[in-house]
C-alpha cells in the first residue's frame, strides 16, 4: 500500500527505534543495524555515477524501492491524502506487463508472526530498509496488531500469492487501489513472480491501480460494502475514481455491480433447456461491466459461455467464447500463466471432441 508520508522520509536507523519502540523483535533490529552500519543508507541502491542530493527525499525514496531504467512507470508524491502512487511514464496497453518482481516475506497465511520476523531476518538491508519503509495500516490503530509493527505492515502490505500463502512485492505494494483498476497483480508460480499487467490503456501521467479486494467483492459489491470490507482489513478509506462519484452516478454504479452479481449467480442455475437465456444472461453481465467501465474478469462469464455451448455440442460458439476466455487471461495473467494455460488446454481438448 502507498500510503506513506514522501515527505517525512527517515533514515533506515530511525526506521529501526521505531520498529523496537513498536514491539519489533530486538535481536532482529539489532542484526539490522549492525548490518546497516556496514552500508549507509544513502549508498545502497545508488549508481556510483549519480551524486545524490541528500534534500531529494523523493530520489532517495525511488532507489529504495529499485525502479529499473525502461519501467513505464514512476512513484510519486499524491497530491491527495493517498501518499504516494504510482503514475505511468510512458504510454501502456491493455496487456502490456508493467511490472515483474519476486515478492519477498513470503508466509503461509496460519500462523505469521513468527515465520514473517523469520523472514526478515533473511532479508539483505536494502530490501528490509524498502520494507520498513511500506506504510503501517495499523500504526495509529487500536486493533489487534497494534504495536507490532512488522506484522502491521505485513497485512497492510502483502499480496495473496496462492491460496496459503502471502507475500510483499517492494515495489507493487506502492501502487494504490481502486475499485476500478486499470491494472492487476497476480502471482505466476512457474517464475516465482509477482506481476501487474494492464487492464485497459493508460496514457502517460495516468495513476495505475490495482484492486487489493478479489473480484466479486470488487464488480460485484456497492460502494459501502466494498468501503467496509477496506475499511476493516486496510483501515482506509477508498476515494478512488468510482468511490467518489456524484451521488446520482453512485446509484447507478452502485445498482450495475449489484445486478451483475445477481447475474452470476443466476447463471449456473439455467437447465439445460434454457440455454439461450442462459447465453442472453451472460451477455447482460458483460455489457453492465462495459458499462461500469470495469475492465477486467469477462472471463468468469465468457467461459461458462464455451462451456454450456461445447455442452450442447455447438463447437463454433463454443471456440469464439473459449477464445474470447483466452485473449482476456493472456491480458491480465500473461500468456505463461495458469490461468491462460486453463483456458488454452480448454479449447485443445473441445476441439478434440
Ligand atoms: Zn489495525
Ligand atoms: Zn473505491
Amino acid at each position: 500500500m502507498a500510503r506513506r508520508e514522501l515527505g517525512k522520509y527517515k533514515q533506515a536507523n530511525e526506521d529501526l527505534d521505531l520498529f523496537i519502540n513498536g514491539g519489533g523483535d530486538r535481536l532482529l533490529a539489532a542484526q539490522a543495524r549492525e548490518l546497516l552500519s556496514k552500508y549507509p543508507v544513502e549508498d545502497i541502491n545508488l549508481s556510483p555515477s549519480t551524486t545524490p542530493d541528500p534534500t531529494d527525499h523523493l530520489a532517495n525514496e525511488v532507489h529504495a524501492i529499485g525502479l529499473k531504467e525502461g519501467d513505464p512507470f514512476t512513484i510519486r508524491e499524491s497530491n491527495t491524502q493517498r501518499g504516494c502512487c504510482a503514475l505511468a511514464t510512458k504510454k501502456i496497453r491493455r496487456g502490456d506487463l508493467i511490472l515483474s518482481e519476486k515478492p519477498v516475506v513470503i508466509v503461509g497465511t496460519g500462523k505469521p508472526q513468527l515465520a514473517i520476523q523469520a523472514e526478515l531476518r533473511g532479508l539483505s538491508p536494502t530490501h528490509l530498509n524498502s520494507f520498513l519503509h511500506l506504510s503501517n495500516g495499523h500504526a495509529d490503530c487500536s486493533c489487534f496488531l497494534a504495536g507490532q509493527r512488522a506484522i502491521g505492515i505485513y497485512s497492510t502490505n502483502s499480496f495473496a500469492l496462492t491460496d496459503d500463502q502471502g507475500g510483499i512485492g517492494l515495489t507493487a505494494s506502492r501502487f494504490n487501489h481502486s475499485c476500478s483498476p486499470n491494472a492487476r497483480f497476480s502471482f505466476n508460480p512457474t517464475n516465482g513472480q509477482l506481476r501487474i499487467f494492464a487492464l485497459s490503456d493508460i496514457p502517460v501521467g495516468e495513476e495505475i491501480c490495482v484492486a487489493y479486494l478479489s473480484s466479486r467483492r470488487l464488480y460485484g459489491q456497492t460502494r459501502q460494502h466494498r468501503q467496509g470490507i477496506l475499511r476493516s482489513r486496510y483501515h482506509f478509506t477508498c476515494s478512488c475514481s468510482v468511490c467518489s462519484l456524484p451521488k446520482a452516478e453512485m446509484i447507478l454504479s452502485d445498482s450495475r455491480r449489484v445486478k451483475v452479481n445477481e447475474l452470476w449467480d443466476k447463471v449456473p442455475m439455467f437447465p439445460p433447456n434454457q440455454t439461450i437465456q442462459r447465453l442472453n444472461t451472460i451477455v447482460q453481465a458483460i455489457n453492465l461491466l462495459e458499462e461500469e467501465g470495469y475492465a477486467a474478469d469477462y472471463d468468469d462469464f465468457t467461459n461458462d459461455a464455451a462451456l454450456i455451448c461445447a455442452y450442447h455440442s455447438d463447437y463454433e460458439s463454443s471456440k469464439y467464447w473459449a477464445k474470447l476466455t483466452y485473449e482476456t487471461r493472456v491480458a491480465e495473467f500473461g500468456e505463461d500463466s495458469p490461468r491462460a494455460a486453463e483456458a488454452d488446454s480448454g479449447l485443445v481438448r473441445r476441439k478434440e471432441f
